[in-house]
């Protein structure tokens, strides 16, 4: 129906193919919207854009494994041969962007003679300064002591403190949350005497605290079972809780 309209109104203007196509395209629309529709329909269509130049992609930085600077920076830090070995594995072609024969000569090529023995010589010193470093952290870490301590409260009530947990990276909070759904008890972090966390857990589950850190549950991990003590504190009441037992 709209078609016959727009043939009578459109004749000088549009040809016929153009406006049956517009008005099938616009047959919904009223009487009056059939008449602007044909105009748009002539017009050219746009000249097809070139396409939006390319965006820069964005730079990929490489990060190293070791110690998680972007791979440039790896001489700067204090563990390049450690860096140099994991690149080499993780990635062979990298490697050789940094650091082959070529890659080397034509960063040092401008060095003079001096500076390239000082640049070396002052690499060693950062590594091995950084490597006692570590190797002091290491001893200290090993030299830490786990002490589990079943605690007499009253006659027949015991909690069991748990202390020095944090040298080895564990967090006290999981671990008490671990042990007190393990053993369906109460459980805290709690500050010592000494002002030291440890954590406290109620009840006498001491020898079994002490398999959960020689097997390394959950959180437990990493301590080794030379550094885990058993110790028992007696109650202090004086002559009465002496007679126990
Ligand atoms: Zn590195």
């Amino acid at each position: 129906m709209a078609r016959k309209k727009q043939h009578n109104k459109d004749k000088e203007e549009a040809t016929p193919a153009s406006t049956s196509a517009a008005a099938a395209s616009a047959s919904a629309p009223t009487e009056e919207g059939g008449e602007a529709q044909p105009t748009a329909a002539v017009v050219a269509p746009e000249e097809p854009q070139p396409p939006p130049p390319e965006p820069h992609p964005p730079v990929e930085v490489a990060y190293c494994g070791v110690c998680t600077f972007p791979l440039e920076y790896c001489e700067f830090g204090s563990s390049l041969t450690r860096c140099k070995d994991w690149l080499k594995e993780a990635d062979s072609d990298l490697f050789d962007k940094y650091y082959s024969e070529e890659a080397l000569q034509a960063k040092i090529g401008t060095l003079s003679l001096e500076a390239q023995t000082k640049l070396e010589k002052d690499t060693a010193k950062k590594e091995a300064k950084a490597e006692a470093k570590a190797d002091a952290a290491h001893k200290k870490k090993m030299a830490s002591q786990i002490t589990i301590k079943r605690i007499e409260r009253t006659k027949r009530k015991f909690v069991t403190s748990i202390h020095g947990l944090e040298a080895f990276s564990i967090d006290l909070k999981k671990a008490a949350k671990q042990f007190a759904s393990r053993f369906a008890t109460g459980a805290s972090v709690t500050k010592n005497p000494q002002g030291q966390d440890e954590i406290v857990v109620q009840g006498d589950v001491s020898d079994e605290i002490v398999e959960m850190i020689e097997g390394g549950v959950g959180v437990l991990k990493g301590i080794p079972a030379d550094n885990i003590e058993l110790v028992e504190e007696k109650k202090k009441a004086g002559g009465a809780g002496a007679g126990g037992s």
